[in-house]
């Protein structure tokens, strides 16, 4: 257990902010003797740390999972049943399955932070979401001690979503994730700038190695390294809208980018928004909207968590005053300020 610990090199936007008491832990069994350590204080569960923006110290425990392995539990005619430990690293889990040539991951490439963080809000790109080859989970149940499993539906996913999101918030740590991964690849290319990345590299029958090659040269020309310049990814959920609102938008800006989720409903490019509002590319002191894509909001080193939460309040304000609706934060507010405006 160490105490007073800076987490700058525990989350991707670099903040400086302290934790009270920080342990990691590889094995489950650790857990109940680390959870009895300050049963009152507010407790934190790491992976990554690419998907949080500490706004102050943290006055409690935080426990970093690193429960490792990856093991192929089954196998039938079409598919490949593989469990990795929470604390895999995503990419490196998903290199392991290209290479084992077990398809459905290689959309998901270079997504940064740790397997069992994956199902928290059901990660997403290029057309693939982790619901689409989620098996089920285990996860402990911090009240209990007990080991739970949960299935796809138990797990409610939504658009960056999940039931420990929302219902079961803070009641679990989730210790290792199984996926149903296919024998023979169907790849999906129809996303983003796949196909035509595909072209440049001068591919025209694309496999999981190749599709994941694309993905991973689109990402590093569009999107910060956290080692250079700290950041959480999109700092903002795409907001969907109803046609009405969407229809109102459309008149006053008629190249409005959007996705039609339902017969009622439209999804909008928060990052297109943000631009429209004059963000992309803004420099405050410490901070600000990364030049290439206004959905990341960047560290330019020195930047607290709160100046960054500012920055975020900012923009909703101004996207509310334009557009008149409300983005919502993808980032994960520590200690929890989402509701703060
Ligand atoms: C450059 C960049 C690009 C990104 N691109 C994408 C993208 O394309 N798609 C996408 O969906 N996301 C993206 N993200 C966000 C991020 O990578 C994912 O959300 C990732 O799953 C977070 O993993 P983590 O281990 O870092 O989680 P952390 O940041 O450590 O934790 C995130 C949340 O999950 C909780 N948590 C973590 N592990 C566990 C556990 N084992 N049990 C219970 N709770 C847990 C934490 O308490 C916290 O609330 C990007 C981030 C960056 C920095």
């Amino acid at each position: 257990m160490q105490h007073e610990l800076n987490l700058k090199p525990y989350n991707t936007f670099g903040i400086a902010a302290n934790a009270l008491h920080f342990a990691s832990f590889n094995e489950v069994q650790q857990l109940p003797a680390l959870l009895n350590a300050y049963p009152h204080l507010p407790l934190l569960i790491l992976g990554g740390g690419s998907n949080v923006l500490f706004t102050a110290d943290f006055e409690g425990l935080v426990l970093r999972n690193e429960i490792k392995g990856i093991e192929l539990l089954k196998e039938d005619a079409d598919n490949v049943y593989v469990k990795s430990g929470a604390g895999e690293v995503w990419h490196e889990f998903v290199c392991h399955c290209i290479d084992h040539h077990w398809a459905g991951l290689e959309n998901l490439s270079l997504i940064p932070g740790s397997v069992g963080a994956s199902p928290m809000q059901n990660i997403g790109a290029y057309g693939v979401e982790i619901k689409d080859v989620f098996h089920e989970l285990s996860a402990y149940h911090i009240a209990s001690g007990e080991i739970h499993t949960f299935n796809k539906q138990q797990c409610q996913f939504g658009y960056r979503e999940s039931v420990f999101k929302r219902a079961l918030k803070n009641q679990y740590i989730i210790i290792d994730v199984t996926f149903k991964l296919h024998k023979v690849a169907n790849v999906k290319t129809s996303y983003g700038a796949i196909q035509q990345e595909l072209e440049k590299m001068g591919i025209t029958e694309p496999t999981i190695q190749t599709v994941s090659k694309a993905v991973i040269a689109i990402r590093q020309s569009k999107l910060p390294d956290p080692k250079v310049l700290g950041n959480a990814g999109s700092f903002f959920k795409n907001p969907v809208v109803s046609m009405q609102l969407f229809e109102t938008i459309k008149r006053n800006y008629p190249e409005v980018s959007f996705y039609p989720v339902s017969e009622t409903e439209v999804k909008l490019a928060a990052g297109w928004l943000i631009e429209k509002a004059g963000f992309k590319g803004l420099k405050k002191e410490n901070c600000g909207v990364h030049d290439k894509q206004a959905l990341v909001l960047v560290n330019y080193g020195k930047s607290t968590g709160q100046e960054i939460l500012d920055l975020s309040t900012q923009i909703i304000e101004q996207i509310q005053k334009l557009f008149g609706l409300t983005l919502e934060r993808e980032v994960n507010i520590i200690p929890n300020h989402e509701s703060i405006l």
